[in-house]
């Protein structure tokens, strides 16, 4: 029997995404891997280039990808998008 290899990938989970309301994938992304910048739709503003932040993946369309700030991320649901 073989075990899943060990990597960056053992850091993705399914999560519910607070935007689309599909199920996604939520993957870590460093600073040194972060080149541009992306707008947070927890807090409604910028990521700047440089700053890790995690991203969030819907499974059915990774196209409606969103970039959150950490922070905002583990907050999602004290602060909601719109209000
Ligand atoms: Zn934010």
């Amino acid at each position: 029997m073989q075990r899943r290899p060990r990597g960056p990938d053992r850091l993705a989970r399914f999560v519910d995404d607070p935007v689309t309301g599909a199920t996604a994938e939520l993957r870590p992304v460093r600073g040194d891997a972060a080149h541009k910048a992306y707008r947070c739709p927890g807090c409604n503003q910028g990521i700047a280039p440089g700053t890790t932040h995690v991203v969030v993946v819907p499974l059915a369309d990774a196209t409606q990808r969103r970039h959150w700030h950490r922070a905002c991320w583990d907050h999602r649901h004290r602060r909601r998008p719109g209000h």
